[in-house]
């Protein structure tokens, strides 16, 4: 069950028109927000970076975060899995093709949920493979926009590659990957790219750091060469949706000898630890 502007429906039911801007212009913002056991994970965060978001492309919030939480509520409920993964995605709504903002146009609000799989356990030991590429996006990677088509061709080149994702270098430094966040670790520091408009503020970037904070892991936020992230002793991927992966092998050479490090190791367990302890205290 989908919701989609207004009403509750089965997705083979969900239509929008073709002059929707999202479909004409990629004119949208969007968020991914994880529910465990039918509890939403970072409900405040996941509605504030919206907020910035919609700031960002100058598109009002249609509704109030305790809109937002019923409506998300109303589609955790409708679905079968007690893990899932919320898409919200918002347009500038239906007009007559033109670049310029329509006036009076309500906008198109589309909520669905899918099942949120943790990744294999065959993943967490032997980790993944990611490659590098020239970040080629726009400057604002801090908006979560619909129009993800340098992001699209960025991960199928990790696709192409046998690798799960594509690690971002602009001018020399890492920014984070085509779906990701990303960290590195060097003599048992915990190296994260500060926040900037070259990076999406990932919410599990930020628990991630409030992990290593709490854990007293030492940690530093600061630009991160090309260079420092290819001799890395490990390397970390976080998203909502993966959570914390180690990536063992970067453009076809092993990290830590292709296996998921110390590092990695602790923070995975204290994320899981904080998971639950966010469960029995959502929101
Ligand atoms: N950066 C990019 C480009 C992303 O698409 C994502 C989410 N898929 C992230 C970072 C991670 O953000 P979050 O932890 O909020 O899922």
């Amino acid at each position: 069950m989908i919701y989609l502007n207004g009403k509750f429906m089965p997705i083979q039911e969900a239509f929008v028109p073709v002059l929707d801007r999202g479909f004409i212009f990629g004119d949208g913002v969007y968020e991914v927000i994880p529910a465990y056991s039918r509890k939403l994970f970072r409900l405040n965060e996941h509605l504030n970076r919206l907020q910035y978001s919609l700031d960002g492309i100058r598109l009002k919030n249609p509704h109030t975060n305790e809109e937002w939480q019923s409506l998300l509520e109303q589609i955790i409920d409708q679905n079968e899995s007690e893990d899932q993964y919320i898409y919200l995605h918002i347009t500038r709504g239906v007009a007559k093709r033109d670049h310029a903002f329509p006036i009076g146009v309500a906008p198109t609000i589309f909520i669905m949920s899918n099942p949120l799989l943790p990744p294999p356990a065959a993943l967490l030991e032997t980790g993944v493979s990611a490659i590098t590429a020239v970040d080629n996006r726009w400057v604002r990677c801090d908006v979560k926009a619909i129009s993800l088509l340098p992001n699209v061709l960025l991960r199928q080149l990790a696709v192409d590659a046998h690798a799960v994702e594509t690690i971002l270098i602009r001018d020399g430094f890492l920014t984070e990957g085509a779906a990701s966040n990303i960290f590195v670790v060097k003599n048992n520091v915990l190296l994260a790219p500060p926040k900037s408009n070259l990076m999406l503020p990932g919410i599990t970037y930020d628990v991630v750091l409030e992990l290593a904070d709490h854990h007293k892991i030492p940690h530093e936020v600061r630009q991160i060469s090309e260079k420092e992230l290819q001799n890395a002793d490990e390397i970390l991927l976080t998203s909502s949706t993966k959570e914390v992966l180690p990536i063992t092998t970067l453009n076809e050479k092993s990290i830590n000898n292709g296996k998921p490090g110390v590092m990695f190791n602790r923070l995975y367990a204290f994320y899981q630890e904080f998971k639950k302890t966010r469960m029995r205290n959502p929101i």
